[in-house]
């Protein structure tokens, strides 16, 4: 997963739409990119909140018992994720909640499936607002904005 100075990273989406991942949250989806982590997906949701266009994700969940890890599937089955979100509405008084989720891949460069994009679409049929999609690979991540059906790929600024 790209790095940045103090750990953060910041990527662009449209005329420059910004997402922002807290260090603890880079550093929880790295740990699933590791040689024995990445042979099952792993994913979770992203909390965080809606800053004008910019999205902040300052915290994220990880798989949970009940979820399913594949090769090549990750199925975010346990209620604890959704749990989670809620818990972090409750507590900030409304401004932190369910902005996007990740999962990974075990390849190097990811791109999504046709099964991503179905799921993806239905989230966004749900949620009324912009949410984050991201898919971490050994070497780089997918990641895009979406928002009312329409995804925009955001890039990762200022390198590794
Ligand atoms: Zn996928």
């Amino acid at each position: 997963m790209p790095r940045l100075r103090a750990g953060r990273v910041i990527l662009q989406f449209g005329d420059g739409g910004l997402i922002l991942l807290a260090p603890s949250v880079e550093a929880a989806v790295a740990r699933f990119l590791s040689d024995a982590e990445i042979r099952l997906e792993a994913g979770g949701i992203f909390v965080g909140s809606h800053r004008g266009p910019h999205v902040e994700i300052t915290a994220c969940t990880t798989p949970l018992p009940r979820d399913v890890r594949r090769p090549t599937l990750f199925d975010r089955r346990d209620p604890g994720h959704s749990a989670a979100a809620l818990e972090a509405w409750t507590r900030s008084g409304g401004t932190e909640t369910f902005v996007g989720e990740w999962h990974t891949h075990p390849v190097d460069d990811p791109m999504p499936s046709g099964l991503d994009r179905r799921t993806w679409a239905s989230i966004m049929g749900r949620v009324p607002d912009p949410v984050v999609f991201l898919i971490a690979g050994r070497r780089s991540v997918w990641c895009a904005h979406g928002w009312r059906g329409e995804l925009r790929r955001a890039a990762v600024l200022d390198g590794e």
